[in-house]
């Protein structure tokens, strides 16, 4: 947003992108679609603040400004005050992922799916008891869900909402940016989001932001071509916690409790490097990074 490069990308970009390469071998999916993402300047206020981040040697390695009019593909016009091309970004199918990893642990009777209530659950000076049964460690990666035994973290969360379009029209080789994102999803369709709002914090979707999605989208597409049918409106929060990066780590006081959290709107890029840093201090006793370890933010 604030033309700052991403929370440690160098190092979580690589991390991320050879765990969905591994998830590929290991379901015969393709998950990874790499594509640029051309953003578009909305303003000439935006290109000057941009202008003067632009140096910065963090960003460069991924980014390539462009001139106005410069790549606009089929949305002609969209280009009016110039941008940047970032390199290194693409779309993840998670959905299909945990659709091929559900069933393939149901196979092996290995989950159960119920809704979990701390009330169930009873602490021992070591492990817990969870309806009836014993575990060593219980696993908090619920995304925004408020407990009381995590009542102190530092929520900013945030609901977002998109669209799923038909677009038979609209053939895009690349991820747009200009206020909203428009990503090419699979043949014929598009995926249009998302909105920003902090109150209320539910998973419902709503009118306003499917007519605001649509005015955004509409206003980007050049003359003759029309927004399609809406196939799919989904919402959901993201579980942003203060500082914007995850949050890792044992319960203070009950090591048995463990967190995993902070995805916030990057859950893509950062779980893969969040989830192999807390199970190397779980498992093999690494130290958890001072900026990620909820020890160190209550
Ligand atoms: C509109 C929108 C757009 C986004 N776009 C992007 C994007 O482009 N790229 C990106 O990387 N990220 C994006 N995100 C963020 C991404 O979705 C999150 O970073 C990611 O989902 C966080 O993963 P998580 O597993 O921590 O939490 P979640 O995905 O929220 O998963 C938590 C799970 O825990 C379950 N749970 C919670 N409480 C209980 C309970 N009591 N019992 C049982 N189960 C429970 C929930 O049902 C849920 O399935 C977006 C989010 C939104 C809302």
């Amino acid at each position: 947003m604030r033309f700052n490069a991403s929370w440690r990308v160098e190092e979580l970009l690589p991390k991320a992108l050879e765990c969905y390469a591994a998830l590929e071998r290991e379901s015969g999916l393709r998950l990874w679609e790499g594509r640029e993402i051309l953003r578009y300047f909305q303003s000439e206020e935006e290109r000057r603040r941009w202008e003067k981040k632009a140096g910065n040697a963090e960003v460069q390695a991924f980014t390539k400004t462009l001139r106005a009019g410069e790549k606009e593909g089929p949305l002609a016009g969209v280009n009016t005050h110039g941008g940047i091309c970032i390199r290194g970004g693409g779309r993840v199918d998670l959905g299909s992922w945990l659709a091929w990893w559900r069933e393939s642990v149901q196979e092996g009777k290995c989950m159960e799916e119920v809704e979990f209530r701390e009330e169930d659950l009873t602490l021992l000076e070591k492990g817990l008891r969870w309806r009836g049964r014993s575990f060593e460690r219980v696993y908090f990666c619920s995304g925004y869900a408020r407990w009381k035994l995590w009542d102190w973290l530092p929520w900013k969360a945030a609901k977002g909402e998109f669209l799923t379009l038909e677009m038979p029209g609209l053939e895009l080789s690349s991820i747009i940016k200009k206020g909203i994102f428009i990503i090419p999803w699979g043949e014929r369709k598009v995926r249009i989001g998302a909105t920003y709002v902090w109150n209320p914090l539910d998973g419902e979707p709503t009118e306003e932001a499917r007519e605001g999605l649509l005015n955004d989208f509409r206003r980007l597409l050049p003359p003759g071509i029309q927004e399609g049918r809406v196939l799919e409106q989904r919402a959901g929060v993201r579980p942003i916690l203060k500082g914007n990066r995850p949050m890792l780590g044992c319960h203070p006081r009950h090591e048995q409790l463990v967190l995993c959290n902070g995805l916030g709107s990057k859950g893509a890029l950062q779980a893969p490097w969040a989830v192999e840093h807390l199970v190397e201090h779980l498992e093999e006793g690494r130290p958890l990074d001072a900026e990620v370890d909820v020890a160190g933010n209550i």
